[in-house]
């Protein structure tokens, strides 16, 4: 496959049509699902600090709604296209769905670096975009999220452009606020120990202590550091991480043989997830080309950057050691990829399985805020756990029962929950 070529959102729509064949969906089903029902593109004019005005492009893509309300994340990048968007408003749907939450998909996304906007420049940012789609979200109506490059603070500027629209507080139209503000204890953590709850799952399946392993991760944001927290936690010590290099532009792999130490690499971390290069050197660290987290001799891989990442041009220079690929991120691995670990024996745990504690978390912040009562972390936590594992238990059941990869299954099981709820609506 030519790498230029890769267009994400063909490659949703070939994964879904797999999945259709294997369910043997009807033709009418199958063009509803492999399409967004609503797309919103938009411009955003926002005054900068020096007086001049930017337009940047928006996104709200709805994918699918008969589960119940959207939800789905809102993503900050320079390289965002709305087919990047289109593709990760499919997978929402297939993530609520494989969680069984009652909840659709959908995804945003704002075609910007964050790291060249000042506070001030991001918080008008996230006020124009919420101007532009304050009719169409809402928190019985589709509830937007953090994503790449966006945190808590800029969830809090929409929530309050929202309601000061709206007239009325609404604290559960945004998930991923901070906490205090209307924010669920446990969110930040939720994606990446999600990740991790996932591989303890499949460790058991491999009868493999988590302390007898070593791992490498693509990504230092928030899914990769507290994945790696709750690795660590459960005795597995992490030998590499990579991260994007703003100033360089391109990327770095940071490695320590004895273990990265968590805490220190926190502390030369910007807050987009962005180590500082010389700050690792002077710290020890072997700073590599940054595709050498897919190299390295270590038992679990950990993609939990951004697509497109492990393709047909590097999968062969996974180790023979590797027993586990954790997608964290969405649709990092291509499918012809995908298809070469799945054959290499390598146990993958799928992107929209593996990553979805995000939105367990989102979904329960989205039922306190409407509440006003919010949980202990205790109870978020162990309520997290409970869903993922069971999530998990079930696409590896579907899996071993009808003889198919964790890919399948989940995408088998997902399918099918969306397309029934299409026609129990009288949709098709
Ligand atoms: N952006 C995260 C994801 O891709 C979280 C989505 C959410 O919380 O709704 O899973």
């Amino acid at each position: 496959m030519n790498i230029n070529s890769y267009n994400p959102f063909f490659e949703a729509q070939k994964q879904f049509d797999r999945a259709a064949e294997k369910l043997d969906l009807d033709q009418a089903t199958r063009e509803l699902l492999r399409n967004p029902l609503h797309e919103h593109h938009f411009l955003i004019p926002v005054k900068l600090d020096d007086g001049s005005v930017k337009v940047f492009k928006g996104y709200r893509i709805q994918h699918n709604d008969a589960r119940g309300p959207i939800e789905g994340g809102l993503r900050f990048h320079p390289q965002e296209t709305v087919d990047a968007v289109r593709a990760l408003s499919m997978w929402m749907t297939w993530k609520t769905a494989v969680a069984d939450l009652p909840l659709g998909g959908g995804k945003g996304g704002v075609i910007c670096d964050p790291h060249n906007l000042s506070d001030t420049e991001q918080e008008r940012l996230c006020r124009g975009w919420v101007r532009q789609v304050y009719k169409i979200i809402g928190p019985n109506v589709d509830i937007p999220a953090p994503d790449i490059m966006t945190n808590a603070q800029h969830m809090l500027w929409m929530l309050d452009e929202y309601e000061v629209i709206s007239g009325i507080r609404a604290p559960g139209a945004f998930t991923g606020k901070p906490v205090g503000m209307g924010g669920s204890l446990g969110r930040e953590e939720a994606t990446g120990y999600g990740v991790i709850i996932a591989v303890r799952e499949a460790l058991k399946e491999l009868n493999i202590r988590p302390s007898d392993t070593i791992a490498s991760l693509q990504g230092f944001g928030r899914v990769a550091q507290y994945a790696i927290e709750l690795y660590n936690q459960m005795g597995g010590k992490v030998i590499c991480v990579s991260t994007w290099d703003h100033t360089d532009q391109k990327s770095y792999a940071y490695k320590k043989e004895a273990g990265i130490d968590l805490i220190e690499l926190r502390s030369i971390t910007d807050k987009f997830g962005g180590i500082m290069k010389q700050k690792a050197m002077d710290l020890g660290y072997e700073v590599l080309d940054g595709g050498a987290w897919l190299q390295q001799e270590v038992d679990i891989l950990i993609p939990a950057a951004i697509e497109n990442q492990i393709t047909i041009n590097n999968v062969d220079s996974i180790s023979s050691r590797v027993k586990i690929l954790a997608e964290g991120a969405n649709g990092p691995t291509t499918p012809d990829a995908s298809e070469i670990i799945e054959n290499r024996n390598i146990f993958l745990i799928p992107d929209f399985l593996a990553s979805a504690g995000g939105v367990i978390c989102s979904y329960f912040e989205q039922v306190q805020s409407n509440m006003n009562y919010y949980w202990e972390k205790d109870e978020v936590l162990s309520k997290l756990d409970i869903k993922m594992t069971s999530a998990y238990i079930a696409v590896s059941d579907f899996a071993k029962d009808n003889e198919l990869c964790m890919r399948d299954a989940a995408y088998v099981i997902s399918v099918d929950r969306v397309a029934n709820a299409c026609h129990d609506r009288g949709w098709v």
